[in-house]
C-alpha cells in the first residue's frame, strides 16, 4: 500500500513526488510511456525560473534522478480504472489503480496525466505520421538538415519549434491561422527577423500530399480561401494539446474539455484524489504552474494522510 499513487511523470507528476518524498511518504509514480512527459519534445526551455537555459530532455532527467534518488518508486504502465475501496466506515478509504497489467493501492492518488499532442485531423495524416510529419521537432528536427520545413501553428510550442528548425534546416515556414499569434510577442518578432524563416499568416493546411513521404501541403487562406501548394520535405504539427482523463471520469468531475475540475487547492470533489498540472481546468498551462501544482498537489494530499481522513 502506497502512500501516494501519482498517475504520469511529467513534470507536475514528478515534482509531486519530490515533494511527497521529502513528506516522509511512500510514493508510487506510474508512467505509461517514458517518463519526462511534455517537456522532453520541447528543445530549449528559458522561461523556468533560475534556469537560464536547459534542453527539455535535460530537465526531465534531472527532475527524475531527484525523485527516484529520494527514493519514489517508478513503474510502467497504462492506467485503465481507479477504484474507491471503503472497506468499513471506521477505516481510511484507499484507492485500486489498476494498469494493462497490475493493480497497485494507494492511500491517496494524485492524477498527473498531462495533456496529448492535437491532431490537424487531415486525411492522410497518421499515413504520413513518421514520413514527413511530426510532433516533435526536438525529437525529429535532425532528420530535416538543410531542408525545406513547415511548423504548424501559433502557440508557444511552434514558436519555439521554428526557432529550435531555423538552426537546422534551409528554410522554414511557420503556418498559423490568424494574425496574431498566441505565444509570445518576443519570440514571434525574433523570428520575423531571422532570413529563413517565413511566417504565413491567416492560414491552413487543408491537404497533406504525398504517397510514400510527405511532398507538398495545401494551405488555404482563411479570408480569401484561395488555395496554394506548399513543397516541403517535413511538416512539424504544434497545434496544442487535449487531456487524456476519460478513464477517470467515474472517479472525478471533467469539464466539457476533458480537463479535470479542481482549484488551485488541486483538490478534486472526490476526497482523496488530487489533480495536478496540465491535465486540471485553469487558465495557464507552464512548466512553472506544472511544478507548482506538483507541489500544492503533494502537501494537499499529505495533509489529507496525516489528518487519517
Ligand atoms: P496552445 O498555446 O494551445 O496553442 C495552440 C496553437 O495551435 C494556437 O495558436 C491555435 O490557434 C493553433 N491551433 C489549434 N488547433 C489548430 C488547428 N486545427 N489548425 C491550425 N491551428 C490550430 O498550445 P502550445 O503551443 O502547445 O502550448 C501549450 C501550453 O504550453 C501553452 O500554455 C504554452 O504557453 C505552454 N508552453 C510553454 C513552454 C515553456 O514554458 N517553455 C513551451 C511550449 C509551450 P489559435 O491561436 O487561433 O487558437
Amino acid at each position: 500500500m502506497f502512500d501516494i499513487v501519482i498517475v504520469g511523470a511529467g513534470t507536475a507528476g514528478m515534482t509531486a513526488a519530490i515533494y511527497g518524498r521529502r513528506a516522509g511518504k511512500n510514493v508510487l509514480l506510474l508512467e505509461e510511456g517514458i517518463y519526462g512527459g511534455q517537456i522532453v519534445n520541447t528543445p530549449e526551455v528559458e522561461n523556468y525560473p533560475g534556469i537560464q537555459n536547459i534542453a527539455g530532455f535535460q530537465f526531465a532527467m534531472n527532475l527524475y534522478e531527484q525523485a527516484t534518488g529520494l527514493g519514489a518508486e517508478l513503474e510502467t504502465g497504462k492506467v485503465i480504472d481507479i477504484q474507491k475501496q471503503s472497506p468499513e466506515a471506521s477505516s481510511q478509504s484507499f484507492f485500486r489503480v489498476q494498469t494493462e497489467e497490475a493493480i497497485f493501492e494507494g492511500r491517496t492518488v494524485i492524477l498527473a496525466t498531462g495533456a496529448k499532442n492535437r491532431k490537424l485531423g487531415l486525411e492522410q495524416e497518421e499515413a504520413l505520421t513518421g514520413k514527413g510529419v511530426s510532433y516533435c521537432a526536438a525529437c525529429d528536427g535532425a532528420f530535416y538538415k538543410d531542408k525545406s520545413v513547415a511548423v504548424v501553428g501559433g502557440g508557444n510550442t511552434a514558436l519555439g519549434d521554428a526557432e529550435y528548425l531555423s538552426n537546422i534546416c534551409k528554410q522554414v515556414f511557420l503556418i498559423h491561422r490568424r494574425e496574431e499569434f498566441r505565444g509570445d510577442a518576443g519570440l514571434a518578432e525574433q523570428l520575423e527577423k531571422k532570413e529563413n524563416v517565413i511566417l504565413i499568416r491567416n492560414a491552413v493546411v487543408t491537404e497533406l500530399v504525398g504517397t510514400d513521404c510527405l511532398e507538398q501541403i495545401r494551405l488555404e487562406d482563411v479570408r480569401t480561401k484561395e488555395t496554394k501548394r506548399l513543397t516541403i520535405d517535413g511538416l512539424f504539427v504544434a497545434v496544442g494539446q487535449t487531456p487524456e482523463n476519460q478513464v477517470f471520469r467515474n472517479l472525478v468531475q471533467l469539464d466539457e474539455g476533458g480537463y479535470v475540475v479542481a482549484g488551485e487547492d488541486c483538490r478534486t470533489h472526490t476526497a482523496g484524489v488530487f489533480v495536478a498540472g496540465d491535465c486540471r481546468t485553469k487558465s495557464v498551462r507552464q512548466l512553472t504552474t506544472a511544478a507548482a501544482d506538483g507541489a500544492v498537489a503533494a502537501l494537499a494530499a499529505v495533509d489529507y494522510l496525516n489528518a487519517g481522513k
